[in-house]
């Protein structure tokens, strides 16, 4: 079934624990922080039931309207389906949200490839993988990730500090399990529930643990709080910051005091292989809408910068056509490998299809690593000017305004206000206190650069490179049984 914006707004409104700037929020919904970024997630519910969008974002399963966002991969269609959806919904939006639930759900699907698996290990949970993933399309529920934990002092397991430095279970009950800890967690103040897993860390050399927990947490429930960091939207005048004023995807630190879940959204417990096997398995599918996500942002790198260049008629010069190509490299590099990831894709051991892992890893480090130096290329093509210019309000002030309107008319075709428009847009997406946080959530929001480094390992077929050498050096077949 698919959800109205009110329907997702209504069950937001539940009582939830919510605290930014030193402030209660009372209402998520209108406080001006999260006010933006759930009216997006909103705007994506009602898509859905409008005729122009509803068969690009929906499916029928049966008898029930689904979101095509949430529909288990099993074809390649499935996989151009979902670039249609994300299409529609980013255009709409006018900016690239992340974490609106199609990205996250992925790590679901993981489970369901580790269900049988899990299932040795503890046939209780079974049944529990299978439960959730058909209500997240039932019920089109906004799925957050909860993976990262505070940690404390890395050097040492938990059990030797602080014991709640990782979210671990304290006590069993018949109606569940109790669990304490924290989370850092994107959109956690605003979705329905997060899929909690460990951070695999030290003390995952022993059998059993207690750290060694992956369950739903319903992000209303008694004993959750949500600490967010400050927000952008709301800071400054939308006409100097329109991207932060657009929306702006909070974090929280999520803090669970002894919070009850109930056995029927455990899904493993105590069991370290468990976990283990969730931390290597986990983007198989939800490293996809991510990295198209920064397709997006390549586009949006693009399009600032080639209009700064027609705005001041450099894109007459060699030398400034080879920086917008080095742009083209990457949007493109990026949008090869989402493709080439249909193209090859794989079959999961669930009989989903998976995007071929070993390109589909290897993107998001081409993504996410050469951003920084993207962005910066950007900048580098739109010049100074993006963090010199005057705010709108020097724009309108006798006194000013006549100033800037002479020094900001670049000619016939460009007036003062476009350049302005133009220099403000590229700052928020380039320079701006916000831009630098962008930055760092494409770096770290879904793993960190190791990580992304250490899947793409593991993926990779080494056997067609090993055999090339092996032959071309004219190595020694006796080598094989050590390769
Ligand atoms: C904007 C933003 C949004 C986020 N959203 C989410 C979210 O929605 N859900 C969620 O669960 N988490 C989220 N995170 C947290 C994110 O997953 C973590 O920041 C990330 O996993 C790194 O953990 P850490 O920050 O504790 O770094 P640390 O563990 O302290 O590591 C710091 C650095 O040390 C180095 N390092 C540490 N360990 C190793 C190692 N084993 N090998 C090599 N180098 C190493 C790396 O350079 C690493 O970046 C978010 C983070 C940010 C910044």
């Amino acid at each position: 079934m698919i959800r109205t914006g009110e329907q997702y707004r209504e069950g937001l409104r539940d009582g939830r624990e919510i605290w930014i700037d030193g402030e209660r929020v009372r209402d998520v919904t209108t406080h001006p922080a999260f006010k933006p970024i759930v009216d997006v997630k909103s705007r994506m519910y009602d898509m859905a039931h409008e005729p122009e969008h509803a068969s690009a974002l929906t499916y029928c399963h049966g008898e029930q309207l689904n979101s095509i966002f949430y529909r288990p991969p099993r074809e390649a269609k499935d996989w151009y389906d979902k670039l249609e959806a994300t299409d529609r919904f980013l255009q709409e939006i006018g900016g690239v949200a992340t974490r609106v639930g199609d990205e996250t759900i992925g790590e679901m699907w993981s489970l369901l490839d580790g269900r049988d698996m899990l299932s040795e290990i503890d046939p209780r949970f079974a049944d529990n993988i299978d439960r959730h993933v058909r209500a997240v399309f039932d019920n089109d529920i906004f799925h957050v990730s909860a993976n990262t934990d505070p940690k404390g002092d890395r050097s040492l397991p938990p059990q030797q500090q602080d014991p709640d430095m990782m979210v671990r279970v304290v006590k069993e009950t018949d109606a569940g399990i109790i669990i304490r800890g924290a989370k850092f967690e994107t959109a956690a103040a605003y979705a329905d529930q997060a899929f909690l897993k460990p951070t695999v860390g030290a003390w995952s050399t022993q059998e059993l643990s207690d750290y060694a927990l992956g369950c739903i947490v319903k992000m209303g429930a008694r004993g959750v709080k949500h600490i967010c960091r400050g927000g952008f939207a709301g800071r400054g005048d939308p006409a100097d910051y329109p991207l932060a004023n657009r929306f702006d995807e909070v974090e929280a630190l999520v803090v669970f005091d002894d919070v009850l879940i109930p056995w029927e959204d455990v899904f493993f417990y105590r069991h370290t292989k468990a976990a283990q096997f969730v931390r290597s398995t986990l983007h198989r599918y939800s490293a996809f809408p991510y990295v198209l996500r920064l397709r997006y942002v390549a586009d949006m790198m693009i399009g600032t910068a080639m209009w700064n260049a027609k705005q001041t008629g450099l894109d007459k010069l060699q030398a400034v056509r080879e920086k917008l190509a080095d742009l083209i490299c990457y949007r493109e590099g990026i949008h090869a490998h989402l493709i080439a990831s249909i193209t090859l894709a794989q079959q999961s051991p669930a009989g989903l299809l998976m995007p071929n892992q070993s390109i589909l890893y290897a993107g998001r480090v081409l993504a996410c690593s050469q951003l920084p130096q993207m962005m910066h290329t950007a900048r580098e093509l739109c010049g100074g000017q993006l963090c010199v210019t005057p705010n709108a309000a020097a724009f309108q002030q006798p006194g000013s305004a006549e100033w800037l309107n002479k020094f900001y008319t670049l000619n016939q075709r460009w007036n003062a206000d476009d350049r302005r428009k133009l220099m403000a847009y590229a700052r928020d997406l380039l320079t701006s206190d916000y831009a630098g946080h962008r930055l760092t959530f494409v770096q770290f929001a879904q793993a960190p650069h190791f990580s992304h480094l250490a899947a793409t390992y593991q993926s990779f077929d080494f056997s067609g490179p090993l055999d090339l050498v092996r032959r071309s050096a004219g190595l020694s077949d006796n080598i094989l049984g050590g390769a």
